[in-house]
């Protein structure tokens, strides 16, 4: 079963790709991926969580403990296409197998939070 083994390869690439695309608060694909000072990436909804679980204007990096702040981050749209070529990948791989990939999952999950304080306390939980 040649194929069988194919669409192993191709899934252990992007298991790969998914942890580089992973944003390390919520674990999962950088949503709107934002770039801090110190060169680690975040979706931007995951970091402003965090700062505002802070109350100040100035959060630590959950990487480096690098300061933080709203005024520093960029909009990385250079990740921001990877990941939506990325979720593209995932997609027409779902319509050809006809099996759910893992990776889509976890973008699911977040969708469902209902309510920010929600999602914030799942965020913190990982603190
Ligand atoms: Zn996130
Ligand atoms: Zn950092």
């Amino acid at each position: 079963m040649a194929s069988t083994s194919g669409i192993q390869k191709i899934h252990k690439t992007l298991t790969q790709m998914q942890k580089n695309l992973e944003c390390s608060i919520c674990l999962e694909l950088l949503q709107d991926p934002v770039l801090t000072k110190c060169e680690h990436h975040f979706c931007n909804f995951c970091i402003l969580a965090l700062l505002q679980s802070k109350r100040r204007p100035s959060a630590p990096c959950p990487l480096c403990k690098e300061p933080i702040t709203k005024r520093s981050l960029t909009t990385h749209s250079t990740l921001k296409s990877i990941v939506t070529a990325f979720q593209s990948v995932v997609a027409a791989i779902e319509s050809d197998t006809g099996q759910k990939c893992e990776y889509s999952q976890g973008v699911g999950r977040r969708n469902n939070m209902h309510t920010f304080e929600q999602y914030l306390w799942m965020v913190l939980k990982h603190y």
